[in-house]
């Protein structure tokens, strides 16, 4: 295993270095771009660097474009389940950093959390993201395997959680070999920034303190037998070029070393923290249209890597970024333990609540995101079917590469809207649901077996039956 992921001289000389951002030689990355087999970092930074408007919208449709022929036009959507704002880590920029005594915690119980997930499956959720600070109850990791217990076996009438993502801290090879047997989708973990230096400044307590260990966290995830993994920066630590050469050097490196790509890439941006400076001020703040140029960058540089953006952003950047490439979203997200059943505790001075990780941007329910997501032509996705039919790691890329994974997508993200419309929608929301569903048999759907077979699928489902997915 190589010791040093990210060779930080190398970055900081291409990052010094002249570099061609004339129309020609856009126009030539963009066209390689086009082929569907990603760029590599100097084109990247080519990309990254151009400030010419023209230009910027052939980058856009570039990214509309790769995401709409390798996905369609599909957006999956999830809700993260905070089980604990218990933290033993310095992370300035968090509010559940150890030493911040205005937070309130709270570890929840097992009954919390199933009433938490009982909250969101009536809502109309499938998927979700549960997420902790790095302490946990006297159980330790127990507690974390029984919550993800806990979220599978809850039942509300038909319903029921179908994929249980985790964001918790690094852990052993051992530990992982335990998570790896509780059934569990992506493991995400976030390096935050890949700049060491930066690092060593921001996180000043805990175990998190050791950059090294953290950036190897995923090689142990793998050598444990997690099959997908999620990477993340939290933008706004560092220059944000630099973080993108870093996070490629990154995925390069876990495919060289484990032959598997990452399955996401998350892309936070810092968000006003309760008594966190840094956050009400973040050391390398991104405009908007910075953070578009990173979504339609990444998705032209790894085509094949999930996009999520949370509900950190507002309204208006997540419908702009879903045209940009982004291929999952949360909505109707909290980010306080027990938020879900407990409202109240979610709201606090400037937005930041007494236990909460961070401030939203978007406070719409699930159903109102639904509204959007399908006012824009795209169809609001639970699926869970590559995850559950085993297509994981290497086997999803394999599908993926080819460009096959949309004949799975679509139809399943097809399936799982049309069990929303019929369960959660309101009368408006469900003609034009449908309305759209039919739209898209027919202008996305090519080979006439599959509408048809799509079609009989979609009828069983108005006859009450549930889970279908290719
Ligand atoms: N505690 C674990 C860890 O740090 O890896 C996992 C969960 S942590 C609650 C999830 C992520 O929240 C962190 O990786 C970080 O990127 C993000 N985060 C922390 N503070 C934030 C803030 N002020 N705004 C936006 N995201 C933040
Ligand atoms: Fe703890 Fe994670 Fe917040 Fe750091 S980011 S203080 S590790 S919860």
């Amino acid at each position: 295993m190589e010791q040093n992921i990210i060779d930080n001289n190398k970055i900081m000389d291409m990052l010094n270095k002249d570099i061609d951002t004339s129309s020609s030689h856009i126009d030539g990355i963009i066209q390689k771009a086009r082929e569907l087999n990603g760029i590599d970092s100097n084109e990247v930074l080519s990309l990254l660097k151009t400030d010419d408007k023209d230009l910027i919208n052939k980058i856009y449709d570039t990214a509309k474009y790769i995401k709409q022929t390798i996905y369609g036009n599909r957006l999956v959507l999830f809700a993260p389940l905070y089980i604990s704002n218990l933290c033993t880590n310095e992370c300035l920029y968090c509010a559940f950093r150890s030493s911040n005594k205005t937070l309130v915690r709270k570890a929840l119980g097992q009954d919390a959390i199933r009433n938490e997930t009982k909250e969101l499956l009536r809502q109309g959720h499938k998927r979700v993201l549960l997420v902790a600070g790095e302490s946990y109850p006297k159980e330790g990791l127990e507690y974390v395997f029984e919550s993800i217990k806990t979220v599978y076996d809850t039942n509300l009438d038909k319903h029921n959680i179908r994929r249980v993502n985790i964001n918790i801290a690094p852990l052993s090879v051992d530990e992982f070999t335990k998570l790896a047997k509780y059934n569990i989708g992506t493991y995400q973990l976030f390096q935050e920034t890949y700049h060491e230096e930066t690092y060593k400044k921001l996180h000043i307590g805990g175990l998190k303190k050791d950059y090294g260990y953290r950036m190897h966290g995923m090689d142990r995830a793998f050598m444990g037998g997690i099959k997908d993994v999620g990477v993340g920066v939290l933008f706004g630590l560092y220059d944000y070029k630099y973080e993108i050469l870093a996070l490629l050097e990154h995925i390069k490196y876990l495919e060289r070393e484990f032959g598997i790509g990452v399955h996401t890439i998350s892309m936070p941006r810092i968000e006003p923290a309760l008594g966190s400076d840094i956050s009400m001020s973040p050391p390398f703040d991104i405009s908007d249209d910075d953070f578009k140029k990173i979504i339609a960058v990444l998705r032209i540089a790894v085509p094949y890597t999930g996009l999520i953006l949370s509900t950190r952003e507002n309204a208006k950047m997540r419908t702009d970024a879903f045209e940009l490439g982004i291929s999952q979203i949360s909505a109707g997200s909290r980010t306080n333990p027990g938020g879900y059943t407990h409202e109240e505790d979610s709201e606090g001075d400037n937005n930041v609540g007494k236990e909460s990780q961070f401030s939203l941007g978007d406070h719409r329910s699930l159903h109102e995101v639904i509204e959007d997501v399908t006012a824009h032509n795209h169809i609001p996705s639970f699926c869970t079917g590559c995850y559950r039919l085993g297509r994981v790691g290497k086997d999803f890329m394999d599908l993926a590469k080819p460009g096959l994974i949309k004949a799975h997508c679509l139809p399943n993200a097809i399936f799982t809207y049309a069990e929303y419309l019929h369960d959660f929608a309101d009368d408006s929301l469900k003609q034009k649901g449908f309305e759209l569903i039919d739209k898209m048999i027919d202008s996305d759907i090519e080979n006439e077996k599959t509408k048809k077979d799509i079609r009989a699928n979609l009828a069983e489902i108005e006859n009450g039956k549930r889970d279908i997915y290719y």
